[in-house]
Parts: structure tokens; sequence; C-alpha cells
């Protein structure tokens, strides 16, 4: 993923991870951690390493666990229709977070966010 996004001059700081699940086969990774969505563990991890705009920071995802994950940490969310967010839409809304924004995919997420910045039509460094 790195090295397709270096080819047209994108990167990304660090790639966050959960390696726990609370049923996990091997013991060592069984675990309900503090990092697990909707908890919020890897944006803690995130605000230790980097200096983070959180007024400006977005959560984008197809599931309305992101948009749970994105209220708690206040960020605003952004949910996909693209992946699980078409059947999360249909059949798990009632009672869930509403997002900020219901994307069609990942590019009109990103167009949403752009726009609601006011960077767009801005060259990028
Ligand atoms: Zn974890």
């Amino acid at each position: 993923m790195r090295d397709k996004l270096a080819e047209i001059g994108a990167r990304l700081d660090n790639i966050y991870y959960c390696p726990h699940h609370p049923h996990a086969e091997l013991k060592a990774f069984r675990e309900d951690c503090n990092c697990r969505k909707p908890r919020t563990g890897l944006i803690d991890l995130a605000l230790r390493d980097f200096d983070i705009d959180m007024t400006r920071s977005y959560v984008v995802g197809d599931r309305y666990v992101d948009i749970d994950f994105a209220k708690r940490a206040s960020l605003a969310g952004v949910l996909v229709k693209t992946g699980y967010g078409m059947g999360e839409i249909e059949y798990k809304s009632e009672g869930n977070p509403v997002p900020e924004y219901m994307a069609e995919d990942l590019l009109d997420a990103v167009k949403w966010i752009l726009e609601r910045e006011g960077t767009v039509g801005e060259k990028s460094p």
C-alpha cells in the first residue's frame, strides 16, 4: 500500500492496527483491549506520536462501529456506501450514530472532506 501511494506522491505517516480479538484462538492475542473500535486506543497512540489537529481530522469507514468510534473521539465520521456500507445503512442504521456524511465511495468522501476544509483546488506541496 505504501509503495502504491508513493507512486503518486502520497504517504502514510503511520499505520495503527489492533492485533487482538476477544475470541482469538491464540491466547496471546485474546484480549478485549482499548484499541478495538469503537474504543479510541489507536487514536490515543497516534496523538502520542503526532501533533494532530483533531478539529480537522476525520474517520472514514464502512461500518457503524467506525462512526461510533468517530463520535467517541469527537471526530467527524463519514460512512461510505461501498464495502459493508450499504448493508449497514439498510439493516443497522436504527439506533446507531448518524454520520456527518454518507459518501458514495472513498473518492466522494475525500471530495466532501476537501470541500468542508475549503481546500478544493489548492495544490498540495
Ligand atoms: Zn488491541
